[in-house]
Order: C-alpha cells, then structure tokens, then sequence
C-alpha cells in the first residue's frame, strides 16, 4: 500500500488526517499526521504511513492513530507514534512499545559554565568513557543477584536510592517517579533476567549516549528558570533504556500474544502489529512485565547518573554537588491515562513508541516548582547538531493525548548511513568544531552521523508551532559518548 498526497487532507496547519475512508474495511480511527509540508513529504518516502494506517486497526484504539513529526518505520507500529485504546478491554500491543522497553532521556544540570570547562573536555571525555560501559552487550560493574533483579524490577530508580547510589530528590524528577507499580518480576523470564544482570550502569549500542551539553539560548525565560536552565550552562543528556533485559521481554511476550490473537478473533492488517485485550491474561502478563522493564531503564538511567556524578566530580573536584537531575522522561512505554475523546473523558491505555509524554500545566505528579511550567521534555537532536527542552502544555492534551515527538527522527537507514559516512573524518570534523567523540566503534559513529537524521530545527518549530510543546532552550554538544 503506497499512500499517496491524494490520500492525506490538511485539517489545520501541521494537521493531516488520512480518514477512515481509505481503507474502510479495518481502519476503526482515522490516522494523523503532525508535521510541516516539508516533514511530511520526508516523511512519505518510508512505511511509517503504511504503517500508521495499519495501527489505526488496533481494536478499541481512541480518537485517532497519531504521528509526530519525527516519525520513521519501525517494527509493526511505526517510531514516532501514539495510540490509545480503550480500558480495559482495548489492545495491548508490545510493537506499539518497541523492543527497548522505556528508551528515554534524563538531562541533568551543573552549576559550571561552557568557558570554566573548556580546558578540561579532552579529560572529561575520557573519564566519562571510562567510567560508564558502553557498546552493545557490555557488562557493568554491578551484578545483580536474583533478589536484587527482583528488587531493581519492583522499584525503579528507588533501588538506586536504597543502596546509596542517588539521593532519594532524585526520584521527584522522574516520570512516574522511576516507578511503576503494576511491574511483577515474577513475568519476568530467566532468559530476560540473565541478559539484564550486568547490564545496570550501562549504556548499550549506537543509538543510546552520554553527551554534555551547554545551553546555547533560552527560548522561554520562565519556564527556563523554573527548570533551573541559564545560558552558557553546562548539562547532562542521557539516553538508554532497558537493555538486553527489556528486549527480551518484548521478544518473550510478542511470541505469547501472536500464539494467542486468533483464541480473542483479532485479526489486524500486519502480524508485527500483535496485540490481545489488555484484560486478558497474556494482555496483563505482558503489561506487567513490561512495567518491570520499565523499572530496570529507570534504574540504570540512575546508576549512569552515579557513574556520570564519579566521573564529573573527579574531574572538577568532589566538592561540588553538581549534576542535579533536570527530568527523566521515558519515550518507549505504555501508560494507564485519562484523556478525553470528543470530550468524553475515560481511561486509556496509551502506547507512546519513539514519543515522549508532555503533559501540561497542574499535573499532580509534577514536582511543586514545574507545576506552573508544566512537563520537561527532552528532545535529543544528534552529536553534531543540537538537542532541545521543551514543556509540555494543555493543547497536547487535545491533539496527541498528551505526546510530543522523541528525537529528530530518522532519515537514513542505519546501512545507508554506513554507506555515506566516513566515521573517522567526520569524527576530525566534530573535533574542529569543538565537539570530542568517544566511541567503542567507527560502525557506531557513522550509523548515528548528523546526516542519518532529519533537521531537528524543523521538528522542534513543528511541535512548537502546532502548540503541543513550548520551546524552553537549546543544547549544544561538547562531549558525546556513543555505545
Ligand atoms: P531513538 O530513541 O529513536 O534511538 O533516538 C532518539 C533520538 O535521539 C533520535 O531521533 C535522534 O534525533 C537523537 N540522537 C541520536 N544520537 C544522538 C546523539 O549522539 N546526540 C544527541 N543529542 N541526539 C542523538
Ligand atoms: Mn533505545
Ligand atoms: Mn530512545
């Protein structure tokens, strides 16, 4: 299914909706779009269109099957997107998640400014490579036992905090409070728990790093403030997720759920797409695995934050406290919502994969000074480029069940990027621009190259634009550490 121009009607300026209409015999919601012209004609080149049609199947799915802008394909569901179904009986679908299971991105803030660090990035970069694993399938220093992995499933972040890893105001800054209660270690299998046991700590492959950044503008003085952000300010971005743990659990339960749709007569258009009711027993196993998943990225994210804290401090002395914790935001995870349809509000099961929640003003789980500014979110934009903050708003709550974008997105294929880039000149060209790359792997640094993603500016300013997210501040690279 090639979906053409002709398909797509523009509802309002960064709105398009394919309607029901086009494919009538299983679309149950139309499929929308959030992108700019320019985006959208990008975004046209790959599947995720397809794909966001196809998940528009889901049984039970509210409202609309979503995109945002920094949408590409992915497995079953496309990356970038949003789809809530109904509670309890809607489906539950781990391609809707993704393989990496609560992948997201902490950002945490020094009290140093870009000119006091300058002269110590050659050294910083080092120290932060060697004191945090990195590359695919490397171990950690903390192995766990089986009741510690019971306990870091159970908890969270929290277990970073019980054993002296982090200080418990850590915790407020965390989506969920890095930690999700529906989580039962026990649906956790052997194979999932033996891949994750050395694995806290640690970064993984490509994709996922440890970059410091500083703030190059501040877009909203505000909200900047209430995050703690000032110009020329030295931060933290970390972004990884679950590990081999997490991608063993989706690998584990998608096997389950395929074995049993036929048993609840759910027929979709792609097999990647396999769901069951969330109510049902592989539905609920499922969902409370993947909550225990989502535990152990919490907890890691907190583990790379000690490392980071040992390393940063030092470098610039152990006298300073630095290093606070900005927000923690998961971009990979599944979550029980209210939200409202044609202003009937209700429970919603909501898949965000490759989109991160941005939730506005008043939100009670907020810490007491983010509650005027509403939720952080942080966008990673690539090593050569620039990241952004955001703040979530009410207008999210309207269109995309309050979801924003995740990234830039995408563009190149991981091989294609190979293709084009030499890793190693593009590695000199980052150090004359004052950015130092630490990586295990030239493979790494060409496949996650600047010219493997779209132009995030025109991401930010589409999220921006449509009001579903507010600008705060502009990061830029100093020091990146790629798995
Ligand atoms: P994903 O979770 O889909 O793997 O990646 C999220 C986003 O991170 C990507 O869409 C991309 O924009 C961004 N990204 C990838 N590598 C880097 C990096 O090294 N630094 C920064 N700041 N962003 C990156
Ligand atoms: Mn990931
Ligand atoms: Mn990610």
């Amino acid at each position: 299914m090639k979906i053409q121009k002709e398909h797509i009607n523009k509802i309002k300026d960064y709105l398009w909706e394919i309607p029901t209409s086009f494919r009538p015999q299983y679309m149950n919601v139309p499929a929308r779009i959030l992108a700019s012209e320019t985006l959208l004609d990008e975004i046209m080149e790959d599947r995720s269109l397809a794909q966001l049609v196809n998940v528009a199947s889901l049984p039970g799915i509210q409202g609309a099957s979503m995109v945002m802008p920094d949408v590409h394909e992915g497995y079953g569901f496309p990356i970038g997107g949003v789809a809530a179904t109904s509670y309890p009986k809607g489906a539950i679908s781990p391609g809707g998640i993704g393989y990496d299971i609560n992948c997201g991105v902490r950002l945490l803030l020094s009290s140093l400014n870009r000119e006091t660090v300058q002269e110590s990035l050659g050294v910083l970069s080092r120290e932060l490579y060697n004191h945090i694993p990195s590359g695919m399938g490397k171990g950690g220093s903390i192995l766990l036992s089986s009741r510690k992995m019971h306990e870091v499933l159970r908890n969270g972040a929290e277990w970073a905090v019980s054993q002296g890893y982090a200080k418990a105001e850590d915790l407020r800054f965390i989506e969920s409070n890095g930690k999700l209660e529906m989580a039962d270690p026990r649906l956790v299998s052997e194979r999932a728990k033996q891949r994750g046991k050395d694995q806290l700590g640690t970064i993984g492959s490509g994709n996922h790093f440890v970059e410091v950044d500083y703030i190059d503008e501040i877009y909203n003085t505000n909200i900047a403030t209430a995050y703690g952000l000032e110009c020329g300010q030295v931060v933290l971005l970390i972004h990884t997720g679950s590990r081999g743990l997490g991608h063993q659990v989706a690998t584990d339960h998608i096997k389950i759920i395929m074995g049993a749709m036929e048993k609840y007569g759910i027929n979709v258009p792609d097999r990647e797409l396999a769901c069951v009711p969330f109510d049902s027993e592989e539905g609920q196993n499922y969902f409370r695995a993947m909550c225990a998943a989502a535990n152990f990225a919490w907890c890691n994210r907190e583990l790379i934050s000690w490392e980071a804290r040992t390393a940063w401090a030092k470098v610039f002395g152990s006298e300073v406290d630095d290093l606070h914790l900005m927000y923690d935001v998961a971009h990979n995870i599944a979550k029980l919502e209210e939200h409202s349809v044609e202003g009937k509000s209700s429970l919603m099961i909501v898949h965000r994969k490759g989109a991160t929640r941005a939730f506005g003003p008043g939100f009670p789980e907020l810490p007491e000074k983010y509650l005027k500014a509403g939720q952080p979110v942080i966008i990673p934009g690539s090593m050569g480029t620039c990241s952004y903050v955001l703040a979530g708003t009410a207008r999210s709550m309207e269109i995309t069940f309050g979801s924003c974008c995740h990234g830039a997105g995408r563009r190149l294929s991981r091989t294609a990027a190979k293709k084009q880039v030499n890793a190693p000149v593009l590695k000199e060209e980052l150090r004359s621009r004052g950015i130092y790359v630490e990586a295990g792997s030239f493979k790494g640094i060409a496949e996650e190259a600047p010219v493997a993603y779209k132009d995030i500016n025109e991401v930010v300013e589409t999220v921006h634009a449509s009001g579903i997210a507010t600008k705060v501040a502009k990061l830029k690279p100093m020091v990146v550490v790629k798995g």
